[in-house]
């Protein structure tokens, strides 16, 4: 007998038809003579809801009292639909993460999962139960608080599960049939990736692709969970994000390209921080402020200074949602590190090209920046590391960038890519 855990997205269990849907698929699993744990996200849109209400209440909602009112999202499906299982006869069971032993940190809206004990669903397991949990959240010992994992979190859920209780394979149910090439809502030319390796995945779930979610990615990594993602509206054949890929597959008849896909992400900023002395210790100053706000940044570039006047500029792009306590802090920092001035920009887009492939090929660089100067699209920063090259580009130009750097690599398919459900928010 296997142990499968499955996790639905909030595409798949947006209205009671889908969660009835979702019931069978999952029934169908148990069935075939597998013990089924579920992780389910909150239906539809319901997250984004309940945030922009509680910013209708306030501007500031204290991080506490915000994953008490997000956590409620996934209760709902939870009950639901293990409600759904047992009108078909089938004994199932709902658990809402602290229940379930999902032991977080104490870090609101973006708690790390420290220990699961997950002794409850054992024995639900046990008794012949189908076991559903609430994903996206925990709870912190010392607190006794509630806590969230982020958004997207529920992928950490499921796989922290499958980690825990050995499953053999972690299924991510989604709306679209797997792992593109990129955003299928943005490139209609993306085609499946039949396999992916997680060092891939990573750089592309940190570079924007939500389809999963990176500490999802990372956790299972860590643990040797098989991740396998798939469309909850058909049985295709998903994504297996692999350790390596060593040759190809029986059937394949073509090399491994270079670039394996394409991100895009419209949720960062750029703060530059102007007239900065281009003296040593100045960047560790500015970024230990920064640091100390706990924000997570990426691009960081350092302008040559300007001779007359020994000042240098320096940029780095962040989390739009971390924008504003970053620049408070460094405000208040400024007398100290004696730059002049701070610059704000949340127009950027930033686009990425990820492969393996890259470690062994010269140009790619140069093959993107043509793409992008044919398109008449400006680059504004650049970062690379082995597997992967970024730009940051204007918002409004990102979506027609990734079009076109997709097919300057070759990697548009034939059919155009189906998305079968959500509002890509
Ligand atoms: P869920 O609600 O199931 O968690 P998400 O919205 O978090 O779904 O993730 C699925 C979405 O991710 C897809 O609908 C797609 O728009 C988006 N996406 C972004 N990049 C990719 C990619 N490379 N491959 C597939 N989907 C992607
Ligand atoms: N409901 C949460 C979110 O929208 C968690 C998840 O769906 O993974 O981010
Ligand atoms: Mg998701």
């Amino acid at each position: 007998m296997a142990l499968i855990v499955q996790k639905f997205g909030g595409s798949s269990v947006a209205d009671a038809e889908s969660i009835k849907r979702v019931a069978k698929r999952i029934v169908e699993t148990r069935k075939a003579g597998n013990d089924v744990v579920v992780a389910v996200s909150a239906m539809g849109d319901t997250t984004d809801e309940l945030i922009d209400l509680a910013h209708e209440v306030t501007p500031l909602p204290d991080p506490r009292e915000m994953d008490m009112l997000l956590t409620t999202g996934e209760r709902i499906s939870m009950a639901l639909l293990a409600m759904a299982i047992k009108s078909m006869g089938v004994e199932a069971r709902s658990y809402t993460g602290s229940q379930a032993g999902m032991i977080t940190d104490a870090q609101h809206g973006s708690a790390r999962i420290v220990d699961v004990t997950p002794v409850r669903l054992r024995e639900a397991l046990d008794d012949g139960a189908i076991v559903i949990v609430a994903g996206f959240q925990g709870f912190n010992r010392d607190t006794k608080d509630i806590t969230t994992l982020g958004r997207g979190g529920s992928d950490t859920t499921a796989v922290a599960l499958a980690a825990a209780l050995g499953a053999d394979v972690c299924e991510i149910y989604t709306d679209v049939d797997g792992i593109f090439t990129a955003d299928p809502r943005v490139v209609p030319k993306a085609h499946k990736i039949d396999r992916v390796t997680s060092e891939e995945m990573l750089e592309l779930a940190a570079a924007g692709a939500k389809v999963l979610y990176i500490r999802a990615v990372e956790y299972a990594r860590r643990h040797g969970v098989t991740l396998h993602v798939r469309s909850s509206f058909n049985n295709n054949e998903g994504t297996w994000v692999v350790e390596s890929i060593d040759g190809p597959n029986e059937g394949d008849t073509v090399e491994e390209p270079i670039i394996t896909g394409v991100a895009g992400d419209l949720n960062e900023a750029k703060i530059t921080v102007v007239g900065v002395p281009d003296v040593p210790g100045k960047a560790a100053e500015i970024f230990t402020i920064v640091a100390q706000t706990g924000a997570n940044i990426d691009m960081i570039v350092q302008n040559v200074s300007a001779a007359a006047t020994g000042l240098t500029d320096i940029s780095f792009t962040l989390p739009k949602s971390e924008g504003e306590k970053v620049l408070t802090a460094l405000r208040a920092g400024q007398g100290s590190a004696g730059f002049q001035s701070l610059q704000y920009d949340d127009q950027i887009g930033k686009l990425a090209v990820v492969g393996a492939g890259m470690r062994t090929s010269a140009g790619v660089s140069a093959q993107l920046f043509r793409a992008l100067s044919d398109a008449g699209i400006n680059i504004e920063m650049i970062s690379t590391s082995e597997i992967r090259i970024s730009v940051v580009t204007r918002a409004d130009t990102l979506n027609e960038a990734m079009r076109v750097v997709h097919t300057a690599f070759g990697l548009d398919g034939e059919a155009e890519a189906v998305v079968y459900a959500g509002t890509g928010r």
